[in-house]
């Protein structure tokens, strides 16, 4: 083994950043706890190796390529004390079904990739949370602060960030482990498939396709072979500067520095600023990476974006997420794509149809309507299909249990439902079956879309 990334160095990476405005970073009240956590976390150990940045960078150049799909999926936020063993088994284990519906329907091989291991730190639109008239520092994360509405919980403490470094460490040896096991390989999830068609209110509209995925026998990965059952990367929001800047690591090897928290970061919609901290930290490291759009965007900013964060034109280096909400992705999408595809930009396009459909249940739960996902998902299809581009892969907020936080899908959960089992410490997941229903019902309509002019018939 090549000698790695140890100890941090005096690199650009980690002072470049500094000067500029970082929007969404904590108020640390204790600027000496800071230090001591930052310390700590630059002499820790790498939670992911470099050569491992550079096969999901491999992968999703095929993505941007238009020869595979991406399925990228998990909760909005992990919650530090709720993550155990079943958890992070059946999350990892939804997104491999998944895999299997999205392969088998785009008859293309397909990289797998959570938001877990690292997604613990908050963007939020208001720094201050009020309730019966007390006024308390908003929640942003368990990387930050607690998310009861106290005010011990609420005040940022730097050594969060040392608790997720270790939880997430703990959390990628257990999907390291499960990735090697028999439960990774094609039989446990088209066995968890046909028990779930069978259990499904919409069993009669899911059986064609689920018999038709099981005489393919699952995966369907073509070509080299590169898609391995197991092979499960991980991602999150690089969001927390401090967090990230003191895990990167200078790779001996190649003297490229690499964030060493996570495979793939994305930078969100509210820190994707030109002239910010984000963009500049971001720009420094060799990992893939990804940047969440909105509809606010203009095609002018994206590809100044793109020119910052992929100067080279590096195929699988940066991914797109377009998170427009259902009524403005057809409407907006296409004058990007356009554009982009014009000046030959390699990139990958992959829609977040989660973010913005996001409304108000009458009990006060952030929900969204599953119908609402799911047509912001066909739009989304429909533009990349109708200007010849590769929709290259979704991105949802899911997990493997089973929450009611988004109303809708086969069983046809209502706002009612809400409170029953509502978990999520930040934005509503779609659950287990949800999510199948979503892979189930695009496939429906991609189906229907194969004849000409089916997409305008569809709305
Ligand atoms: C998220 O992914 O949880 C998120 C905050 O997304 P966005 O930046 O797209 O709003
Ligand atoms: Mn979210």
């Amino acid at each position: 083994m090549t000698p790695l990334l140890d100890p941090p160095t005096a690199h650009a990476v980690h002072t470049g950043w500094r000067s500029l405005p970082a929007g969404q970073q904590p108020s640390w009240p204790d600027a000496a706890a800071l230090d001591a956590a930052v310390t700590a976390l630059a002499a820790s150990l790498p939670l992911v190796m470099p050569r491992e940045c550079d096969l999901l960078k491999s992968r999703l150049a095929a993505v941007a390529r238009g020869e595979a799909f991406l399925v990228q999926g998990g909760d909005c936020a992990e919650d530090l004390d709720a993550i155990n063993a079943t958890s992070i088994s059946r999350s990892a284990s939804t997104l491999q079904q998944l895999a299997t519906v999205f392969g088998y329907v785009m008859s293309l091989p397909v990289v797998t990739v959570a938001r877990m291991a690292g997604q613990y730190a908050k963007p939020r639109s208001a720094a201050t949370e009020i309730r019966d008239g007390v006024e308390l520092p908003v929640y942003r994360g368990d990387a930050v602060n607690g998310h009861a509405f106290t005010q011990a919980a609420r005040t940022p403490d730097p050594h969060r960030m040392v608790r997720v470094y270790h939880k997430s460490a703990a959390t990628l040896n257990l999907v390291r482990a499960y990735g090697g096991s028999e439960q990774a390989g094609p039989g446990p999830a088209l066995e968890a498939l046909r028990e779930f068609t069978a259990a499904s209110p919409e069993r009669v509209r899911y059986e064609p396709l689920t018999k038709e995925i099981e005489r393919a026998g699952g995966f369907t990965g073509t070509g080299d072979g590169w898609h391995t059952p197991g092979e499960l990367f991980m991602s999150h929001e690089g969001l927390l500067l401090d967090y990230e800047s003191a895990l990167t690591r200078v790779d001996t090897a190649t003297g490229r520095p690499y964030a060493t928290s996570g495979h793939l970061l994305w930078i969100g919609e509210r820190t994707r600023r030109l002239d910010g901290a984000h963009v500049e930290y971001f720009s420094g490291i060799s990992n893939p990476i990804a940047v969440k759009i909105g509809p606010a965007v203009t095609a002018d900013e994206l590809l100044r974006l793109i020119g910052r964060l992929s100067p080279e034109g590096e195929p699988g280096r940066l991914t797109l997420v377009v998170r427009m909400g259902a009524q403005k992705v057809r409407r907006v999408l296409p004058g990007l794509v356009e554009r982009v595809t014009a000046e030959g930009l390699p990139v990958a396009w992959v829609s977040d149809p989660m973010h913005g459909n996001t409304i108000g249940a009458p009990s006060g739960h952030k929900t969204r309507r599953f119908d609402d996902v799911l047509d912001e998902l066909a739009g989304f299809f429909e533009v990349l299909r109708g200007l010849g581009a590769h929709p290259g892969g979704v991105h949802l907020e899911l997990t493997g249990d089973d929450v009611t936080e988004c109303v809708g899908g086969g069983a046809g959960l209502g706002f009612a439902d809400l409170p029953m089992r509502y978990r999520s410490v930040c934005d509503p997941r779609l659950n287990r079956d949800q999510s199948l229903d979503l892979a189930f019902r695009l496939a429906e309509l991609l189906e229907a879309a194969r004849s000409p002019g089916a997409w305008e018939t569809l709305r």
